[in-house]
């Protein structure tokens, strides 16, 4: 029997399960090893309430949010985060930095106290999430990676160094040497260094490397006379919930 999968929307763009429909060349195989039963985005109709693997795109933002992903934990065996939304928070974790009246009052106005939301939460804050994919929004290859590696009960190859690497294998010129801020130094690799690719800045979308004080691109970052703290202030626009916590 194929492995039923239903995806969920949260607080998103839902461009992430966009990224998911546009696998236009292995959409049809990855049809043939799995049965969607729920994937508002793509189907009129569910087919199941059951399911055993659960994609997660977007933020935990209301208490009903919270009851729902509760909900969904429960019902699967396998939970996937993906997105920036729902792994590290993603810009909606840029109202944890205003006091939350403030924030209703100036999106809803006069009506502000009949919305109901809570602080922006990432998925695993709340509910235990088996395997993520990062970015804004999700790469392809990532996604095909964490997908077929749950068919075959493998854990997903997901870089923990800094887009840096990535930067350098592509033979780019740094951004800093044109006068601009980077975040690869402390941003975790695994899109190619697509922004300094295409001249621009990383702002950081796919989340901080693991303990970045260690495993930073330190040497990149003396050689621009900065340090890894003055890098990790720049990171609030995706990774704002990780300036909460420090
Ligand atoms: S991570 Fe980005 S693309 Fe994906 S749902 Fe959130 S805002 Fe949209
Ligand atoms: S700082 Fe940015 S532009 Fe420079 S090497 Fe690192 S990722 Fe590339
Ligand atoms: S370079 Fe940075 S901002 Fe751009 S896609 Fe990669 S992680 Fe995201």
């Amino acid at each position: 029997m194929k492995p039923k999968v239903a995806f969920f929307s949260f607080t998103s763009c839902e461009g992430c399960q966009l990224m998911f429909l546009n696998l236009e060349d292995e959409l049809l195989n990855l049809l043939g090893a799995v049965e969607i039963v729920k994937f508002r985005e793509a189907m009129k109709e569910v087919t199941s309430d059951e399911y055993d693997v659960a994609f997660i795109e977007g933020s935990i933002t209301t208490h009903s949010d919270i009851e729902r992903i509760k909900s969904i934990r429960e019902k699967t065996k396998i939970l996937v985060a993906f997105g920036a939304c729902a792994t590290i928070g993603g810009i909606n974790a840029i109202k944890n930095f205003q006091p939350l009246e403030d924030v209703r009052k100036y999106v809803y106005g006069e009506r502000w106290d009949f919305y109901d939301t809570v602080p922006t939460m990432q998925v695993d804050q709340v509910v235990k999430v088996d395997a993520a994919i990062h970015g804004c929004p999700v790469s392809k290859k990532e996604m095909l990676e964490v997908i077929t590696s749950l068919l075959l009960g493998k854990t997903p190859n997901i870089p923990d160094y800094p887009v840096c690497v990535e930067c350098k294998l592509a033979e780019n010129v740094c951004v800093f040497d044109k006068g601009m801020m980077c975040l690869g130094p402390v941003t975790r690799a695994g899109c190619g260094a697509l922004c300094p690719s295409y001249g621009n800045k990383c702002i950081g979308c796919r989340g901080l490397i693991t303990d970045p004080n260690t495993n930073a691109q330190k040497d990149l970052l003396e050689e621009k006379g900065l340090s890894v703290a003055e890098v990790l202030k720049e990171f609030r626009m995706f990774d704002g919930l990780s300036e909460v916590s420090k």
